[in-house]
């Protein structure tokens, strides 16, 4: 039996007259996860886009994993394609093709939807019949149009007859790249991964800055980073990852900056630098895990000297959320177990004991301009290591 994807496309519907580029960038961004599970034709109608295998034996669990990642699909549902668009091929399909699944049920319905108009039987008419082949077959089944076990769908469309059961539910928001672009600052963290997910969901096309004071921060360190913008690729693309070496600021910072102000320079610093690849990348956002009052560096006071180093806008999708909220995202994305693997960062390397978590803005200023970084930036930016980060499917 020859089958296909159907795919609902969500919020894209909202968009007027960019929605013939949304659409387009949603089937490009199809296609980019399943050409490696073989020929695809990918075409779109009625806000429903069709994935229609080329090649025999193609993984379709697989392509449905992969379709279900994707921004911009609210349900997806894989469906058999009758043989010929007639009512005789659909009441043969239909039980044929959900068979484990009304074996296993109790009660169904049929929902048909004819979006093909010629189709010279209407939608109440091929739900009746439907549901009397699906009986003859299975007669242990009864019918419960409120609270079926098992909903069949009936769709006729232009070019063919499909069957399927209930869709699944689809990754949402909006397809990557037509948000813009963004960088995101990385860490080793549970929370900049989540914030990655959250803002490629809001259409943004992502470039990693990570910041790594080797021997501070070990090889290891900068790996697990690596492994988890893998899992973030999943859903946001393929992106490019920027490590910056920062250990000659951070020991300046040490050495010439007064001590409870080291971390709310850090960042600071961090911003700036991250601001000056994000230019060269052609992006205008910058992207942060930073969540309000979790740590001394990221209470109100704090955010207000961090924010003032960047021009930028600085997304954080994160600053309401409690930790547990975060946490179970980072579970859903499948980050969290690789989150928790014990390696420092930079952020955690000559910490103060007594951090500012009311900093003054103008010693903050001043004590970063008096330390003076300009010249280790410029180093730092002409030593950047990049990172090509693909899916880890
Ligand atoms: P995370 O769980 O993301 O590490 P956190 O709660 O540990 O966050 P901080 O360590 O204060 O908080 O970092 C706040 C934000 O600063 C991070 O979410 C991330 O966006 C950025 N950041 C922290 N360390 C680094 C790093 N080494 N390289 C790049 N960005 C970083
Ligand atoms: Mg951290």
């Amino acid at each position: 039996m020859k089958e296909i994807l159907l795919l609902k496309d969500g919020e894209i519907v909202l968009k007027g007259l960019n929605r013939r580029q949304f659409e387009d960038a949603l089937k490009k961004n199809i296609r980019l996860v399943l050409s490696p599970l073989g020929r695809f034709e990918i075409t779109s109608a009625q806000s429903t886009i069709s994935v229609k295998p080329l090649d025999e034996g193609v993984d379709l669990d697989e392509a449905c994993e992969r379709v279900g990642r994707v921004f911009g699909i609210v349900a997806y549902s894989r469906a058999a394609v009758c043989e010929e668009k007639t009512l005789e091929s659909v009441l043969e399909t239909a039980p044929e093709y959900l068979a484990k699944k009304l074996r296993a049920a109790k009660t169904f319905k049929v929902e048909a939807k004819r979006s093909d108009k010629r189709f010279p039987y209407k939608s109440p008419d091929i739900c009746r019949e439907t549901g009397g082949a699906i009986l003859s077959r299975f007669p242990h089944l009864r019918v419960d149009v409120h609270d079926p076990d098992v909903t069949v769908y009936v769709e006729i469309r232009d070019r063919a007859a499909y069957i399927h059961a209930d869709a699944e539910r689809g990754a949402g928001g909006i397809p990557v790249g037509t948000g813009g672009k963004a960088v995101v600052l990385i860490s080793g963290g549970i929370d900049s991964p989540v914030a990655a997910y959250m803002m490629a969901k809001r259409g943004l096309k992502l470039t990693a800055v990570h910041f790594a004071s080797p021997p501070y921060t070990s090889q290891r360190a900068e790996e697990k980073v690596v492994k988890l913008l893998q899992r973030v690729s999943r859903y946001s693309g393929a992106m490019r990852m920027y490590t910056v070496p920062f250990t000659k600021i951070q020991e300046k910072l040490r050495d010439d900056c007064p001590e409870e102000l080291f971390t709310i320079i850090m960042r600071r610093l961090m911003m700036q630098i991250s601001e000056r690849i994000a230019r060269d990348n052609d992006c205008s956002a910058l992207i942060t895990g930073e969540s309000l009052g979790q740590v001394a560096s990221q209470t109100i006071g704090a955010l207000n000297c961090t924010d003032e180093a960047a021009e930028m806008v600085v997304f954080r999708p994160l600053i309401g959320m409690d930790k547990q909220e975060i946490i179970d995202i980072s579970y859903k994305i499948d980050t969290y177990e690789t989150s928790i693997e014990p390696y420092e960062d930079c952020c955690t390397v000559f910490t103060p004991k007594h951090p500012r978590t009311k900093p003054q803005l103008r010693f903050v200023k001043l004590a970063q301009e008096q330390a003076c970084f300009e010249p280790l930036i410029e180093e730092a930016l002409q030593n950047l290591k990049i990172t090509q980060i693909r899916p880890d499917y």
